[in-house]
Order: structure tokens, then C-alpha cells, then sequence
């Protein structure tokens, strides 16, 4: 090779780099994804011995039989015709039941009594979903944050069927179609992919957002598929469902800016302790208060938490925790509410 065209294909080499860092997004990693804006591992034995250490010596553990029976529990309420209002009920854990202008939209579907790849072992619940699968009425969508077993429930989507449209992060269609579930009944998104979504005479559009997580349901499968956040955007109500995340100080801000006005945020208040180790993949609810914040959301409401035993803090801590996080940033309990589990509230569209 002659000397002067080393330099060349250096330059060359280094330009061709560049083209491909800038056509591969941040979160996509070898064999997966990964968190642009944190560098924490999870997984692993020593992850795996933590959890067992903090599931038994914990204030979970300790105040468990007390409290259980104290999650406060309505009767739902849902929506049976097109009010002008956006209808929300908290069936428990991450799945919210929203419903707007006749089109009904169920957020991870978790039916079932362990949140597990097994029948006889798993946090199981200390309540029960507030409608069951028959009391839904026609669910049209159905978004998947990711596919940890809290939030991704095979007998759930298997009764639910080909009934909605599944939205999921990227890598998660075969699971699907798997569980026997029509390819075209599924629609796989990668973070800021959007779609209208039509159904009958209406239409809102369905948006993958970011969120700080990982994923897996094996041993071997460590963030293999991506975890997301959604929007539901009608054209006068948008809804933002955080699924399940730590926080940084940068996509609830991109989200914020980019997503415009959001009427109802549905962020994680839940296992979030010990700190050292939950901090980057589930926010305490002082970070929550700061996603709700970030994303400039009217209003917001409380999930996971009150269903499963998945972290140290005690079973009513998280509300308690959001409460003073509320005094301490001087917003109201309807700016961002704790739900009772079943609890179903009516949020103001038309702005
Ligand atoms: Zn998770
Ligand atoms: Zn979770």
C-alpha cells in the first residue's frame, strides 16, 4: 500500500464509523438494547442474592400481614358509553383500563395470582385485580411496557386473545405470536415509532416512548428485548403510561417537549428499595414527582405498587412517600393521586 493512501483510508474508515454511530440509536446494544443515560447492570447471581436477602429481612417482609389488608380497595367503575371525559380505573399493579371517545385501552395486562414463571412460586398478589378479564368490556389496545412477568402475563394476553391490537417494544412480536396470537393483531415499536390507530369512526394515535429499564424473563434473554413507555393521544386527551422505570434527568424531559400537552400521566410509585439497588431501574416517588414534572403532565396517577411484594419498602410506604413528596413540591393529591385499587376517576378532555 502506497503511503499516501493510508491517511485516506483512515479518514475513510473513521468517516464510515461515524455514519454507522450515528444510524444506530443509543439504546441499541449487540443482541439488545440497553440504557443511553445509565450504566447500571442488573441480573446475575449476586443481583439474585440481594433479592432473596431483601424479600426476608425487609420492611416489606416485616409489616406485610398488617398491611396487606390495608391497600385500599373501590369499586370500579367503568366507562359504558362516550362521555366527554376520559375514564380511568386502576385495575391494580401497571394495568390501568382508559377509556376515551369509545375506544378502550388496557395498559399490561396482569390477570393472574403470581407474577412468576411458575404456578406454585413468584411474589404472588395481596390483591386481586380490581375487574377480572370478563368484566372488561371490548379492549381495542393493549401497550406493553416490557416483558417482566408483573407486566407481561401469558394467561392474561392468551384470554384476551385476538381481541386488541397489541402494541409492544421491539423484539417482543414473537412472543406473541407464539402465545398464538394473529402477527396482524400485533404491532411492534421501536422508541418514538408512532401509528394512528383506527377503531370504527375513531382514531388516536399510538406512540413508543423511552424509559430507563431492562428486561427478561429467563436466564438467558437479559435485555434481549426492549422496554418502553407509551403515549395514547387522542385529539383532545393525552395520556402517557410510564410502565416501569428508573429516572434520569433527560427522556422525561425529551418526552416533555416532544409529546406536547399531557392531560393524565400513569407513572410507578413502587419497589424501589434498598435504593442501591432498585435506583436505576425504578423510581422512588420523589423521582416520580420529578417525571411528572419533567413531562409537564396536568395530571398524574400512582401505579405498581399494593398488588406484589417486588422490593424492601414496606406495602403502604410508597403512598405515604408520595404524599410527602407532594407536600414537599406543593402540588395537590389531584395532581398526582394515589388511587385505590379499583378506583376509576374521570379526567376533564377538550383543552
Ligand atoms: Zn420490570
Ligand atoms: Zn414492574
Amino acid at each position: 500500500m502506497t503511503a499516501p493512501l493510508v491517511p485516506f483510508l483512515v479518514a475513510a474508515l473513521a468517516c464510515g464509523n461515524a455514519v454507522l454511530a450515528a444510524e444506530t440509536p443509543a439504546h441499541h446494544a449487540d443482541g439488545g438494547f440497553r440504557n443511553p443515560f445509565s450504566d447500571a447492570v442488573q441480573g446475575g447471581v449476586g443481583n439474585f442474592l440481594r433479592v432473596v436477602r431483601m424479600r426476608f429481612f425487609s420492611d416489606a417482609w416485616s409489616t406485610y400481614d398488617a398491611d396487606r389488608d390495608r391497600v385500599p380497595l373501590a369499586t370500579p367503575v367503568p366507562a359504558s358509553d362516550e362521555s366527554a371525559n376520559a375514564t380511568v380505573t386502576w385495575v391494580g399493579h401497571a394495568t390501568v383500563l382508559i377509556q376515551h371517545q369509545g375506544i378502550n385501552v388496557l395498559t399490561d395486562p396482569m390477570f393472574s395470582e403470581r407474577a412468576s414463571p411458575l404456578s406454585f412460586a413468584g411474589p404472588k398478589r395481596i390483591t386481586r385485580p380490581a375487574l377480572t378479564l370478563g368484566d372488561l368490556p371490548p379492549v381495542d389496545v393493549v401497550v406493553i411496557s416490557h416483558n417482566h412477568y408483573d407486566h407481561l402475563d401469558a394467561a392474561s394476553v392468551r384470554a384476551l386473545g385476538d381481541g386488541p391490537v397489541y402494541y409492544v417494544p421491539l423484539g417482543l412480536r414473537r412472543w406473541f405470536e407464539r402465545l398464538g396470537i394473529d402477527s396482524a393483531r400485533i404491532v411492534e415499536m421501536d422508541w418514538w415509532d408512532g401509528r394512528d390507530h383506527a377503531s370504527g369512526e375513531r382514531s388516536f394515535r399510538v406512540t413508543a416512548t423511552p424509559s430507563q429499564h431492562f428486561s427478561g424473563r429467563s436466564l438467558t434473554d437479559r435485555n434481549a428485548t426492549l422496554w418502553a413507555s407509551w403515549s395514547l393521544a387522542w385529539d383532545d386527551f393525552q395520556v402517557w403510561f410510564g410502565g416501569d422505570t428508573g429516572y434520569n434527568d433527560r427522556q422525561f424531559r425529551e418526552i416533555g417537549e416532544r409529546l406536547g400537552e399531557i392531560d393524565l400521566g400513569i407513572i410507578p410509585i413502587g419497589a424501589y428499595e434498598p435504593r442501591f439497588f432498585m435506583r436505576s431501574v425504578h423510581v422512588n416517588p420523589e423521582e416520580a414527582v420529578r417525571i411528572h414534572r419533567d413531562i409537564g403532565a396536568t395530571a398524574s396517577m400512582a401505579i405498581h405498587w399494593g398488588a406484589f411484594i417486588l422490593s424492601a419498602e414496606g406495602v403502604l410506604t410508597p403512598t405515604h412517600a408520595l404524599a410527602a413528596a407532594r407536600t414537599e413540591a406543593g402540588i395537590a393529591e389531584s395532581e398526582f393521586a394515589a388511587f385505590a385499587v379499583g378506583e376509576t376517576r374521570r379526567y376533564p378532555a377538550g383543552r
